[in-house]
This record gives C-alpha cells, structure tokens and sequence, in this order.
C-alpha cells in the first residue's frame, strides 16, 4: 500500500541535552544533537508537514500517574545530594554506575517524560496523525526504580495519555536490542495494552528477562510477546523473526494505535551489544511500523528513540530516517549525508562521518513462509514465541 501524506507532531529543542550523566557514560547527550543537526540539514524540521515543538517541565500529575511517590522524591534527592549511599542506590537505581546522579536528573527526566505525554496528546488531540519523540524510548524505568540509564519511563507516559484518551487497544512495539522490561511490567496485566519486544536474548544482555513464555499477567494473557533473538542477529535474520510473529499477531490484536520504540542500539558498531543490524535494517523496521499503522490503525503512529551508543555513525542517521518515514518524506538510503553536517559532526567528534544514509544492506530476507528450519538458532527462538502466544490469538504455531 502506498503511504499517505499526514502531518508529524516532532519533540524537539536543545533542552533535551540537558539529561546528561556525564563524560564516559555511553548515553551522550550528543546523540541527540547530532541527530538534530541531520534531521535540520535534510530539510525535515522545516518540512511542511512537520511541526517541531519544544516541551515545558514535567506535570507531576501526569508523573504520577506512572511512577510512585517515593520514587520522584528520591530522584529529586539524588539532583540536590551527591553523596546517595548504597542503599539508596540499590532501593531507587539511582546514583549508580548505569544511572548516576546529576543536579538536573528531576527535570531533565521530567521532560522526556512529558515529551511522551504531548506526542500522545497530539495525536490523540486529532491534530496529527504521528508523533516522533527521538528523545524519549526510556524503556527500562520501572514505576518505582530508575534502571538502564532510563529514570522516568516517557512511554509509559504516552500510552497511559492514550488509555485516558479513550484508546483501548493499543500496540507496543520495542525494536532496542534491550528487552523492554519497564513497559512491559508496567503493563503486564492490563489486556488493553499489547507489548512486543524483539531484543539480544537475555541470556547474553541486560536486563536478562523478556523470554518466550513470558507472556503477560493473569489478566492479560498473551498481552507481553518476546522474542529473544541469538547474540550475533543480523538483518536478515532481524526481519525474519520480525515477520514470523508480529503481522499476524497484530492483525488478530487489532490495535487502535501504535507505539514503537527505535532503540538502534542493535547495530554491529554498537559498543553495548552482540547484535549485527544495520541502518538499513532499522529503515526496514521504521516501513514496516509505517505500513502496519496503514494497515490496522489509519495511520496514528508514536514513535521514539530509545538506546543506541555509537553516536556518530549509528544513531543519527537512523533517528532522522524514523522521523523522514513518519514524516512520508522517506530519505533514499543511497543519498549523501550532508556537508554541513559531516562537518559539523567531524568538528566534535573528531573522526569522520558516515558519507552516506546506508550500510549497503538491501532489506532481503528469508520470509517466514518459506518454511522453519527447526537446525537454525533463529527459527527455534521464533517457533518458542510462536508456541507461547499464537493460541491464543487462534493461531497455528506451525501453520500460520
Ligand atoms: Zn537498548
């Protein structure tokens, strides 16, 4: 089906960078700069059809309608204290290696979080139908724990703004390397809401859960889908786990709107994981996104950032391709990356930028269709997700 044109609602303004651990953490704020810098030099910030808003700090009703009390007062403690003692690390996840404190932690947070609430309101609000968060994806933060660099969890936010909205089935797609734990235990019991997270099998990678069988509260039922893919993925086989499972359970859930989380932290020059995508692969999964909310839900689509440490080379490029593609204003993969840009880029980083918008990867895979291969890692992977969710979507492991 050919995409239509419709207008994107876009987060965006230099405060952002403001939530910032510090030099030596992998999650630099420059990855969002960067990505920033590409989307404005490519035109999209001022396409027409793209509205890029800033966002204020954080309502705290909205806040608490995610996290706990406690929780908030603690990370606003650790913004005031630098000495948080191992307790208080261990109880609240903050001031540790992975989450250490800064003075701003609180609203820095804050507005990510409140990023997930505006995208959600402007689609939700009938003005738009996409939103772009690049900033937000903070996936692991728990209701009351900070965890994986995640403090306040932006898409709970949004798909909390979206059940108070009026949504009743909503879909979660998390195409991070990570599992999507947060989003997942968050809504673990509530049918409503569908998450689906395709990520480095725990057995090699934090956080260490999101399994085949696990599969939703006693509630909600086959309402959390997990694939966990071998370390060492690529592309190919990305995309054929993808389309082994989520079409088909997709078409059965029949979600009113998606929510996708575009970590691209599985890419093989990432430093935090085994997994071998490409940017390519990650476009893939951005049409993909595009052509399912064409498909099931009239087009309202959520999509955020999410991890993804290889700032340079990776993660602005694939961000500004997620917000060309929500946009309709797809950026052929084979195009030059701008000068102004690379010299941007070269001018902080140091080292040179990626000349163009691909890793040469052409999106073939081996559908799913052709057949399982019950000797292949992958297959056997998907097959045990197939088996934990398909029946009770009325589906055939085997056949469908
Ligand atoms: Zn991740």
């Amino acid at each position: 089906m050919a995409h239509r044109d419709l207008d994107l609602f876009v987060t965006w303004d230099e405060t952002f960078t403001d939530y910032d651990f510090g030099p030596g953490h992998p999650m630099h704020p420059l990855r969002l700069d960067l990505t920033a810098k590409l989307a404005t030099d490519f035109g999209l910030f001022d396409h027409p059809r793209i509205t890029v808003s800033a966002v204020g700090d954080v309502d705290e009703d909205e806040l608490r309608a995610v996290h706990t009390q406690d929780f908030i007062e603690a990370v606003k403690k650790a913004g005031e204290q630098t000495d948080l003692d191992e307790e208080f690390q261990r109880e609240w996840g903050v001031g540790t290696e992975d989450v250490p404190r800064f003075e701003k932690i609180h609203e820095a947070s804050g507005r990510i979080f409140q990023a997930g609430v505006e995208a959600a309101r402007a689609v939700a609000g009938g003005g738009y139908d996409r939103a772009v968060n690049f900033c937000g994806g903070m996936h692991h933060a728990m209701s009351d724990r900070a965890a994986g660099f995640c403090v306040y969890n932006d898409l709970a936010a949004t798909i909390r703004t979206l059940l108070e909205s009026g949504y009743h089935r909503i879909a979660y797609l998390d195409f991070d390397a990570h599992h999507g734990d947060g989003v997942e235990r968050i809504f673990w019991d509530d049918p409503r809401v569908l998450t689906v997270s395709v990520h480095e099998n725990g057995r090699f990678l934090f956080p260490g859960t999101g399994f085949a069988n696990d599969i939703g509260g006693m509630q909600a039922a086959a309402s959390a889908v997990n694939i966990a893919l071998p370390p060492r993925a690529d592309d190919a086989d990305w995309l054929r786990a993808i389309d082994a499972v989520l079409p088909r359970v997709l078409r059965e859930f029949d979600p009113q709107i998606l929510v996708t989380q575009h970590g691209c932290d599985g890419h093989r020059a990432d430093p935090l994981t085994h997994l071998r995508f490409s940017v390519d692969g990650m476009r893939e999964t951005a049409l993909l996104a595009r052509s399912l909310s064409e498909e099931l839900t009239d087009g309202k689509w959520i999509a955020t950032g999410g991890g993804g440490y290889s700032i340079l080379d990776v993660v602005p490029r694939a961000w500004t391709q997620l917000v060309a593609i929500a946009a309709g204003a797809d950026i052929d993969p084979r195009k030059e990356t701008p000068q102004r840009w690379r010299n941007y880029a070269e001018s902080i980083v140091g080292r040179d930028a990626p000349l163009s918008m691909t890793d040469g990867y052409d999106g073939t895979f081996a559908p799913w269709s052709g057949g399982y291969d019950p000797q292949s890692d992958l297959d056997r992977a998907v097959m045990a997700t197939r088996k934990s969710i398909f029946p009770f979507f009325g589906l055939d492991a085997y056949y469908d």
